[in-house]
């Protein structure tokens, strides 16, 4: 990789990205200002501001999106004709939750082992920092080829959807023929990765009554239905004896095709206690990226503590479900509305409540965008090849580009692989990372203007 001009600018500006990181990451901008002052989010915002404008950006804004917080928005013009790129980041940050667990202080970045610690280095402003990186190497050798828009949102951890509203309501602002986010993550340190799907969800909240009230369970039980009994036998049949989901109707995703996830590994990942098996059937990708999953969140019932002899009259579960590509999340939605009316026993009373959904995302594989991206990768990482990577989780932006957008190619990448521990304590960076991914943008853009 050093025989490479891009990568030896990379290389190069490395301090200054640290050092940049460092000023980025000192901002409190968690976007829960019951918490955390507004004014920290604000002064993240105007740091990019300063650096959008620095690298010459134009139109540089400030954009108030339905949510009260800001995005950044800039535009970086290419040659005439050019095709046009998008690159996200955001500048919100996960709260340090337990700031007594952190072995550094959480906003102020600490190198140790190699790796730079502190909330927000890797999720993501680091994402940012990568984005600069690789405009700032394409400048230094011979141009930026393509037009570059830049998009930093403000409460991408809030999930308050903010920038997909603004989106709607501007829908030419954010346009594209490809869209790069910059905050997904290697499958392992060293292994370049593109995330190319991501599940959908829907919550759904299930109330069960039977009763009037309470009853004694001693004077009654055994005849009088119990509504916490009905709950329990409901939610038992959301699961097939080996733990797979199994929702009336709903069918699995197509098979896995991308990279495997060794059954061991995952084990050691999931922190999974010696002797307990892991649930469902396939393979562990198929499992967490391309088959439906029921997971309950909670249930209203007695605290065990304080309970007394008494069969229960109503109850309550929240449960969530991850919808697999290839699956409208509408229907999915329905189908679970429907399975658990159908499942509910004793012809006891039940209600459902829908809370939220998100559809699943699935990217063009195929795509030019995918081609250049995997000769860049294999040229930052020497002797690996692109992976392609599910995301069991989802990214509600990812759908409103994609709906917005339909012919953009949309690429996931980012400094969050597992080591990162990002939404724990002691999130951090690799700076390799860092720099191999940087040099994998810029490669990138460089052969996608070419294509
Ligand atoms: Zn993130």
């Amino acid at each position: 990789m050093s025989s490479n001009p891009v990568a030896e600018t990379v290389a190069s500006l490395m301090p200054r990205a640290k050092a940049e990181l460092t000023e980025l990451v000192a901002f409190k901008s968690v976007a829960d200002f019951d918490q955390f002052p507004r004014s920290e989010s604000e002064a993240a915002a105007n740091w990019i501001v300063a650096a959008l404008r620095a690298e010459g950006f134009q139109d540089v804004a400030l954009l108030d999106t339905p949510d009260g917080t800001q995005s950044v928005y800039g535009l970086l013009p290419g040659p005439e004709g050019a095709k046009t790129v998008l690159l996200y980041a955001h500048y919100d940050v996960q709260p340090p939750l337990d700031e007594a667990g952190w072995d550094t202080p959480p906003f102020e970045l600490t190198e140790r082992d190699g790796r730079w610690f502190g909330r927000g280095t890797a999720d993501c402003k680091g994402g940012f920092i990568m984005h600069l990186l690789a405009l700032r190497a394409l400048k230094a050798n011979g141009g930026v080829p393509v037009h570059v828009k830049v998009i930093v949102e403000g409460s991408e951890e809030q999930g308050t959807g903010g920038l997909e509203r603004y989106a709607e309501q501007h829908p030419e602002l954010l346009a594209a023929d490809t869209i790069v986010i910059g905050d997904a993550g290697n499958f392992r340190v060293g292994l370049p990765t593109v995330t190319s799907t991501l599940r959908g969800m829907t919550m759904m909240r299930v109330s069960v009554d039977t009763l009037a009230g309470n009853l004694h369970s001693g004077q009654f039980g055994g005849a009088a239905p119990d509504a916490l009994g009905a709950l329990i036998r409901v939610l038992d049949s959301l699961r097939a004896e080996d733990g797979s989901t199994t929702v009336d109707g709903l069918a699995d995703g197509p098979a896995w095709e991308g990279l495997q996830y060794d059954e061991e590994q995952f084990r050691k990942d999931a922190k999974v206690l010696d002797g307990v098996s892991l649930i469902g059937s396939g393979t562990v990708a198929d499992r967490i990226w391309a088959r439906p999953a029921v997971t309950v969140l909670g249930i209203d019932c007695p605290p065990v503590v304080g309970a007394t002899p008494s069969v229960q009259s109503s109850a309550r579960a929240l449960i969530s479900l991850r919808v697999p590509p290839g699956v409208d999340a509408a229907e999915a939605t329905k189908l679970l509305q429907a399975h658990l009316e159908a499942h509910t026993p004793w012809g006891a009373r039940v209600r459902t409540e829908q809370i939220g959904q998100g559809q699943p995302f699935s990217a063009d594989t195929t795509s030019p965008a995918y081609a250049a991206m995997a000769e860049a990768m294999a040229v930052a990482y020497p002797g690996q090849e692109m992976s392609y990577a599910g995301q069991g989780g989802s990214i509600p932006l990812c759908n409103t580009l994609a709906a917005l957008y339909p012919r953009a190619e949309i690429l996931l990448i980012g400094l969050s692989e597992p080591e990162a521990q990002i939404h724990a304590v002691n999130e951090s960076v690799s700076p390799e990372e860092l720099e191999r991914l940087s040099v994998a943008e810029a490669l990138f853009l460089r052969t996608y203007a070419a294509g």
